[in-house]
């Protein structure tokens, strides 16, 4: 499996070391020829305006969109959700998400006094107990449409789901220690 991971900012390196301690091939994606052998994709948290305005810059936003599209599976995590959202509620007037995931999503939704923090969450099908949610400005997810599957909730909002191969996470699994996300994910993509 050579797994992606879009690299142009954040907390990319943290997934690529998750990644290989599974065996998986990593490439990190900066331009668009990146892309090409990519078996599956990790967008990663970080900045979202910033990712935002990169995915132009490095010239990945079209050829990105084209591959999901196409079904490549990915897993976007906290800024990563932003970016793949159909609709971002305060979120920079300039943002342009990519609309892969009928979710809604409000940036930073989590508030000032829980900027941080972690919640032991309950994964469908996970096993050997709670996954610890590392969540960091964290965004929330005011909705999602009927095609996602909802895979863990924290007080009230969607977490962790997918949409067909598209997963997402508003915390940080690859900042937990706790391989198993990363794993399930791998094992269902290859
Ligand atoms: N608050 C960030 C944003 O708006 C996301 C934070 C994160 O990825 N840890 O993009």
């Amino acid at each position: 499996m050579k797994a992606g991971v879009l690299a142009l900012q954040g907390a990319f390196r943290e997934h690529a070391e998750a990644l290989e301690a599974l065996g998986a091939d990593v490439t990190f994606v900066r331009r668009p020829e990146h892309l090409a052998g990519v078996d599956a994709i990790f967008l990663p948290g970080g900045e979202s305006t910033t990712i935002d305005k990169l995915l132009d810059s490095s010239g990945l936003r079209e050829p990105l969109v084209e591959r999901l599209r196409d079904g490549m599976p990915a897993f976007a995590t906290c800024a990563g959700l932003i970016v793949l959202a159909h609709e971002v509620v305060d979120g920079r007037a300039d943002q342009r998400p990519l609309d892969l995931l009928d979710v809604t999503v409000r940036r930073n939704g989590y508030g000032r006094q829980r900027d941080s923090f972690e919640a032991p969450l309950d994964v469908a099908g996970l096993h050997g107990g709670p996954f610890v949610g590392v969540f960091i400005r964290a965004p929330v997810v005011e909705r999602v449409g009927d095609e996602v599957e909802v895979l863990a909730s924290h007080d009230g909002a969607v977490v962790l789901g997918r949409q067909g191969p598209i997963w997402f996470s508003s915390f940080h699994p690859e900042l937990a220690g706790d391989l198993r996300l990363h794993e399930r994910f791998l094992t269902e993509a290859g």
